[in-house]
Order: C-alpha cells, then structure tokens, then sequence
C-alpha cells in the first residue's frame, strides 16, 4: 500500500481558465513522500461540498449533480508536475473536466487547507529510465503534460543524456498548460524541442526559437509522420509516452448515442501504423472520453 502524507497547499496558480497548479507541502511525516519518478501520481483525497446525486448529462456533455448539497470524501489521481529533485513540495495540476471532483476541489479549495496524498503510484515513463532510453517523443493532450514537465526539469537537474521532443496539442493556445515553463526548459536544454498544435485554430504565436514550433490542427494528419518530421533520421529510436484522455491515445470516445465507441484514430493507432513496436509506447490514460 502507498503510504499517505498530510498535506497543506502552499501555493495555487491559476494556469488556464479551467486548470490550476497546486503546491503541497508535508504538514506531518514526509517520510518517502519525494522517492517519485517522473511520470507517478499521487491519489488525492479531499473532502468537497457538492450535489448528492450526480448524473452525466448528455446534451451539456458533463456530469450534473441534483439534491442536497453533502460533504463528501472523495479521492482522484494527479501526476507530479514537480520533480523528485525538487525537495520539499509536491506539485500537482488539476484540470476540471466538469465531472465529480476537479471543479469543486478548484472552487472550495484555497492556500493553507489541507488535503491526503498517497503515493507515489504507478510506472508510466519507468521503462525510460529502466531501459536507458536516450530519444523520447512525450505525446499529452489539456491536463496530460505534467509528467512530461517532470521529465524535464529531472532531465536538467540531473544532466541527463536524454532528447526529448514535447507534442503537446491543445485545442486554443490560451489552453495550453505550462507553456511558458516548457519554453524555459527548452532554453536550458538544447536536448529538448516542443510542438504545440492547437485543433480549433486561432491565434498563433510567431516563434523564432528553432525549437519551439506552433502549429494549427491535429498531429498526424493525411498521413504525414509527426514523428519522423521532428525526430528526423532516428525516429525508429523514440520511445513514446502518451498521456491524455482516451480519445488522445487510442480514439475512443463518446458517439451520438454518448455509448463509448472507438471513433478515430489515437496517437497509439498512427505510432503503430507507422511500425513503431508495442516496447517502445507507454500510455497513461487519464479518463475515458
Ligand atoms: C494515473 C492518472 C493520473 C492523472 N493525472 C492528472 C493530472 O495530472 N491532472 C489532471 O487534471 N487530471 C489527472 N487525472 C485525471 C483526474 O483524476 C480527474 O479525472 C480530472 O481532474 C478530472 O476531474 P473531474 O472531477 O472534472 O472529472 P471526473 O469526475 O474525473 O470525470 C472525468 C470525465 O469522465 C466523465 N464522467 C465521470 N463520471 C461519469 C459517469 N458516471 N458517467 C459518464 N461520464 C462520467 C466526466 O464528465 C468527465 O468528462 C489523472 C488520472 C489518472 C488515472
């Protein structure tokens, strides 16, 4: 069992207009709290006010609560943004999807009140540092960038011989998360490199950093190899992290009937077309949509 560590939140940062950055620090025993790795989680538990009954809606697309307003206990899982080598506080991103935790924990939740992490947990990204990979490509989609931040700043911090390229696809630029900490890192490292797509189109701003590009649309489109075009000659090389929702990784989501059903095309479908082997992609899925 994950050991559990009282926290109290240090700092919030509102980081988009639906997600926000949350410091926690150890208000008792932080016994084991920092033995994380890039790409773990923390299972928050926090107790929120919000509706008894909650119901998924289908024509507003989210979850709609009815009744009494109750005090509920309720836990949800959030990848480190912070890297184990920064000691002393846990750094989670937490983006409402408008279901049952996320908009009352960003609405009732304030800096000085406490709240349970357990962890760390999981092994998404562990087979990087098992493997000794040197080349990885991190695919994330909205709330799916935090492991790929950790990654980066442990990749700094510990001088790391590691490439990593950053697909980070969003659907305005206004929704893109961390995208100025992800440019800092991408200054101190010449290892790194970051395309951002934003799906709805809008804005785009002008870079003329060789390493930063933008694009408008979706990555993969008629045929193209995403990969390959930033990678270049050793994309074969890359392994793959893919972390979002499910439509993001595999293209299931909802139909017109809201029953889940494989709708598309996901970063794993075209990775695989394109023949790059099971080994070599590593998925966390945060939700199924
Ligand atoms: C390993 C892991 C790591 C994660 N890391 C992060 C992270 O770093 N940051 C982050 O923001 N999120 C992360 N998540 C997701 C996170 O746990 C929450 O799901 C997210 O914050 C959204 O919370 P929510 O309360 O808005 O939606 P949730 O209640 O979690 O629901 C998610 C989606 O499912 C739908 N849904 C929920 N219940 C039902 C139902 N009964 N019927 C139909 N649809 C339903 C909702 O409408 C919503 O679209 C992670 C998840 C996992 C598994």
């Amino acid at each position: 069992m994950p050991a559990k560590y009282k926290m109290q939140i240090e700092k919030i940062t509102q980081e988009t207009e639906d997600s926000k950055s949350i410091i926690l620090v150890p208000a008792e025993s932080d016994d084991g709290l920092f033995d994380y790795m890039p790409g773990q989680f923390f299972t928050v538990e926090a107790e929120i006010m919000r509706p008894k009954v909650m119901a998924y809606d289908r024509s507003k697309e989210m979850m709609v609560g009815s009744g009494e307003i109750v005090n509920v206990t309720e836990r949800k899982a959030f990848s480190a943004v912070s890297s184990p080598t920064e000691e002393g506080y846990i750094e989670l991103l937490v983006k409402s999807e408008k279901g049952v935790f996320a908009p009352y924990f960003l609405e009732q939740y304030d800096v000085g009140d406490f709240c349970t992490l357990q962890g760390p947990q999981g092994r998404f990204m562990a087979n990087i540092f098992q493997n000794g990979e040197k080349f990885v490509a991190c695919w994330s989609a909205g709330s799916g960038i935090p492991s790929t931040v950790s990654l980066m700043k442990y990749a700094i911090d510990k001088e790391l011989d590691l490439k990593v390229i950053v697909f980070d696809s969003n659907k305005t630029i206004e929704d893109i998360i961390y995208h100025e900490r992800i440019k800092e890192f991408i200054n101190q490292s010449e290892n790194f490199i970051s395309v951002f797509t934003v799906t709805r189109g809008g804005r785009l701003p002008n870079s003329n950093h060789p390493r930063v590009t933008h694009y408008s649309g979706r990555l993969w489109t008629d045929g193209e190899n995403t990969l390959a075009k930033h990678a270049g000659g050793n994309w074969r090389s890359f392994f793959n992290t893919i972390c979002g929702s499910s439509s993001f990784i595999n293209g299931i989501g909802r139909d017109d009937n809201s029953k889940f059903a494989k709708l598309g095309d996901g970063i794993e479908d075209h990775l695989l077309e394109f023949g790059i082997p099971k080994n070599k992609i590593d998925k966390d899925q945060y939700y199924l949509q």
